[in-house]
């Protein structure tokens, strides 16, 4: 294999949110900065699977890297979010307490919170938590309210990290493992990636639940990532309107307990629990876990309707062991390694500061940092053709027809929306980056209408072959090649016969598609697939008709 050789000041291992903020952060200076994640796309890690909460910051114990970052990164949510178009909201937050001997927590935590610099905090009585939240358990006996908590979208901040970072010169290597850091002396040289190795002066580890694993490529072993799984339920929008704001339980000493909270995006997300599992790749999500969170979040708001569900998921926390607090700064005996590990709650809350500490770190470890003139903080919202008022839709539609083509029809996502996202600066190649950007498959049907279409486009807008084209990359691929062969063959030998050709022939390489003929003529390859050489525009649409009848839906298996 050809080796590429890249030259540069930082490589950044990890693109979650926290990876994607270190860089870019430092596209604000004069420096080469090279992001390298091993997946198809940024934020495909924890980033993708969390509550999505914008924490206050009266959890952690004063004096942590957690209380402090948590404080700070609440306070920089608001900028951070409108210089990039994130969506996020100030709904604050509430600890319920539901026994008069809970309140006692509820007090400690006001104090703690006070201690971490939380404004606005204060113990409020039942009856104004049931002004604010009619839906809540009526045993409530008071709660905590922080009007400093929020929500926002985990990976949309990572997607618009990345794309700002990428808009000011950050070079993004997907689908890159790391593989090997090579050393001199005790200084990490150079980071390796299949086909590609960067020489670089610093290196900063934020790697997620992967990150001691990166750790040890340096001789180092300072931390174990023991992953803490938590399971959610995601509820329909028609039941978002059920809560205002993150509920949450009285936190017992080892998680802030299964909370109840509304979404950006209008959903209601129920979770998480907290297990300890064995494999960093165990993302599954159980009966017994499941049953937990609902007993959990039904405790919070008795109403909840389970069959209002329309999808579960699971996250992984990196719990840095022995640790227990995040583990950022250079490597002990490793000056121009830098971890930003052992992320776990609030790490996307304090993503903000972590970009800002790492920053600092690195500045002190030498890094020259002269602020680049031509920095561009903002990144532009993509337009959501959901989110427009009438008027504006019809002159979208006007100037670009594709406005008007809706594919997600649960969430209304334009095709104009799902051709964008793939052509941002920031690659986007697969169905769940689509979703991620547009919500395409998000809703409640959770892409089982819209799949077909978003793999067609990718492979129209992209070239990628269909069959190539996967769910999240590696071997996630969503079709496993033309199915239903008799009943395409049928169609397309009646239409090829309607339109005065030879019956369709199996002429063609054997590949397992349909061949035809028209008289002499190739008429091209797959008639099923939209790719149709000389067929006139009629007999394409007759045969793609036949199969969208006979077939239910784009004739390539399953979705
Ligand atoms: C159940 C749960 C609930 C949570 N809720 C909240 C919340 O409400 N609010 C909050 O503030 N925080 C919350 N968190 C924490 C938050 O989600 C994480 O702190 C944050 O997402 C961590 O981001 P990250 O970038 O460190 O990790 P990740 O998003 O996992 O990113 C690490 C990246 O490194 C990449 N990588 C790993 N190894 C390699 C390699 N060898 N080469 C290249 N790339 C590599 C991975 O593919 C991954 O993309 C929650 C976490 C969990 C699990």
């Amino acid at each position: 294999m050809q080796v590429r050789r890249l030259a540069a000041d930082v490589v950044v291992i990890g693109a979650g949110v926290v990876g994607t903020g270190i860089a870019r952060e430092l596209s604000r200076y004069d420096v080469r900065v090279v992001l390298v994640e091993k997946r198809a796309d940024v934020a495909f890690g924890t980033t993708k699977a969390n509550t999505a909460l914008v924490h206050a910051g009266y959890d952690a114990d004063p004096g942590t890297l957690k209380a402090r970052l948590n404080v700070r990164g609440n306070a920089l949510y608001p900028k951070v979010c409108a210089e990039l178009g994130v969506a996020y909201k100030n709904t604050g937050s509430l600890v319920v307490a539901l026994a008069e001997e809970q309140t006692i927590h509820l007090h400690e935590l006001l104090e703690r919170g006070g201690t971490n610099g939380v404004p606005g905090l204060e113990v409020i009585p039942r009856e104004r938590v049931l002004a604010m939240e009619p839906g809540v358990n009526p045993n409530v006996v008071a709660a905590l309210w922080a009007p400093t908590g929020g929500i926002t979208s985990p990976w949309e901040l990572a997607i618009a990290y990345a794309e700002n970072a990428v808009a000011n010169g950050v070079e993004l290597l997907l689908s890159s493992p790391v593989i090997g850091i090579d050393m001199r002396g005790d200084r990490a040289v150079s980071v390796r990636c299949p086909g590609v190795v960067i020489d670089t002066k610093f290196v900063v580890n934020a790697a997620g639940i992967w990150a001691d694993d990166i750790e040890r490529m340096v001789d180092r072993d300072d931390f174990e990532i023991t992953p803490r799984r938590g399971e959610y339920y995601l509820f329909d929008k028609r039941v978002g309107h059920m809560v205002s704001r993150p509920l949450f339980p009285v936190p017992s000493q080892s998680t802030k307990g299964i909370v109840v909270a509304p979404t950006v995006d209008g959903n209601l997300i129920a979770g998480p629990n907290a297990l300890l599992v064995g494999g960093k790749g165990d993302l599954a999500t159980t009966a017994a876990g499941l049953a937990e969170v609902i007993e959990g979040a039904r405790r919070l708001v008795p109403g909840l309707p389970v069959r209002e569900s329309i999808t579960n998921f699971a996250g992984l926390r990196a719990v840095a062991v022995p640790v227990g607090d995040f583990v950022i700064g250079p490597s002990p005996g490793v000056p121009n390694f830098v971890n930003a590990a052992g992320i776990q709650s609030p790490g996307l809350t304090a993503a903000p500061a972590i970009a800002e500490a790492v920053r600092d770190i690195l500045a002190d470890a030498g890094l020259a940092l002269a602020e680049k003139p031509d920095f561009n903080p903002v990144r532009e919202r993509p337009t959501r053709f959901a989110e427009l008022g009438r008027d504006e839709q019809s002159a979208l539609i006007e100037k670009d027809p594709l406005w008007g083509h809706i594919i997600c029809r649960c969430e209304t996502v334009t095709e104009a929306e799902i051709v964008e996202a793939l052509h941002r600066p920031a690659p986007c190649t697969t169905l769940d980056g689509v979703k991620f950007r547009t919500r395409a498959g998000a809703g409640r049907c959770q892409g089982g209408f819209c799949g077909p279409r978003v793999v067609d486009i990718i492979h129209r807008e992209l070239g990628i072959p269909v069959e190539q084209v996967t769910k999240k990359g590696g071997g996630s691929y969503i079709l496993s090649g033309p199915s239903k062969a008799p009943l395409l063959e049928q169609a397309a030998c009646r239409c090829l016969a309607d339109a005065g050709c030879n019956a369709a022939s199996d002429d063609g390489p054997d590949d397992g598609r349909i061949y035809g003929r028209a008289g002499a003529e190739d008429v091209g390859e797959d008639v099923g697939r939209g790719d149709h050489g000389d067929l006139g525009e009629q007999d394409v649409c007759r045969i793609e008709t036949r199969e969208r009848e006979e077939v239910g839906g784009h004739a390539h298996g399953r979705v």
